[in-house]
């Protein structure tokens, strides 16, 4: 904040909030906010009937509930002007209306987002979180397993009855919560964030599947799984099967190649010219990763012009994907978190191939 000549940090919305103290706000209109300042001691405005769900904060910051009788940006507003801020971190994800009204109330001063400060420092993991991570990727693993095996039958069930399979095999297996399970099926394979719906899974046909969940250690705010496998329902195509072979390269080149000193374009750049030389480029219609952490997305992302050099603690995804609008589509996943050794240590081991379940 220093650095930055930010006089306060502002979190309500969005995960810097529990990231930081362990209260995630309930996404609703009432104003949460955590107000930080640079000197002088952080306050949590807090909705007086959510109070009780915040942990004790242990003297870490004080807590003023308010009433709905109370107008909280006056008490914001209040806190704020203990000492003259000219400049304002806020969360990326608060809502406008919380912006706007603190704006209107504090004219001329200029206001950047709360990433700024918490982005670099969240993207590398203490040893708590990877074990987090590590934990979430080890449940997302056994989801895979079941899938890879045929434990969830996938020929003549709709994509929403195998997504909601999914959702709760990743309850079962320890998550706390389903953030996503996308089932895409025959051509809805090549739409990358397709979402599961009433198509009925056909034979021979690719599906992707793209899931995760929460996961919290302790009682943590809780860390995310992402993993997909592509599977096919019954023998693929030589096409099918000759895209796959080069969507696994790719993958596992970068995986390979993603070790700390090189950038987060570089792995970008490594997926996409394994597909790129093997005519498929044009195909390969997303960058290649996220960071990953208590945000399915979030820094460092694996995509052209991101110049960030990479270093241990950091975590993200690896995923390359191969889509053929309107007849097929494939993508292979796996969180890769770089080790203190500088290599990366991949988090999911499910296996790789393009598997068949005959069921
Ligand atoms: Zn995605
Ligand atoms: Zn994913
Ligand atoms: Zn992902």
């Amino acid at each position: 904040m220093a650095t930055l000549g930010i006089d306060a940090l502002l979190l309500s919305h969005g995960a810097d909030l529990p990231w930081l103290t362990g209260y995630r706000a309930m996404p609703l209109e009432r104003l949460t906010l955590l107000v930080l300042p640079l000197t002088g001691d952080p306050v949590l405005v807090v909705p007086g009937l959510e109070a009780p769900r915040v942990p004790d904060p242990g003297g870490l910051f004080e807590l003023r509930p308010w009433s709905d009788a109370e107008d909280p940006v006056d008490l914001v507003v209040d806190l704020l002007r203990r000492a003259p801020v000219t400049r304002l971190a806020v969360s990326d994800r608060a809502w406008a209306t919380t912006v706007l009204a603190l704006q209107r109330r504090l004219p001329g001063v200029d206001w950047a987002e709360a990433s700024r400060v918490t982005s670099p420092i969240r993207a590398v993991k203490d040893h708590h979180e990877l074990d987090a991570l590590r934990a979430a990727g080890a449940a997302a693993d056994r989801v895979a397993a079941v899938l890879q095996s045929g434990g969830i039958p996938m020929a003549g069930r709709t994509e929403a009855e195998v997504s909601g399979r999914i959702g709760a095999l990743l309850l079962d297996e320890g998550h706390s919560a389903v953030n996503f399970a996308i089932v895409g099926s025959g051509p809805n394979a090549a739409s990358p964030h397709h979402e599961p719906g009433s198509r009925v899974i056909g034979r021979g046909e690719t599906v992707v599947c793209d899931f995760g969940g929460t996961l919290a250690l302790d009682d943590g705010p809780g860390y995310c799984s992402d993993i997909t496998r592509t599977v096919v329902t019954g023998a693929p195509s030589d096409e099918v099967a000759a895209c796959y072979s080069v969507l696994l390269e790719a993958q596992q080149a970068a995986v390979a190649s993603a070790c700390a000193g090189v950038t987060a374009a570089s792995v970008d750049r490594v997926a996409r010219t394994v597909i790129e030389d093997a005519g498929y480029g044009e195909l390969f219609i997303h960058r290649t990763g996220h960071g990953i952490g208590i945000e399915e997305h979030e820094d460092p992302y694996l995509v052209v012009g991101n110049d960030e050099v990479l270093v241990p603690g950091h975590a993200f995804s690896v995923e390359p994907g191969i889509y053929a609008s309107g007849r097929f589509g494939m993508r292979l996943e796996d969180i890769v978190v770089i080790g203190p050794d500088g290599q990366p240590e991949p988090l999911n081991a499910a296996d790789h191939a393009l598997v068949v379940v005959d069921n």
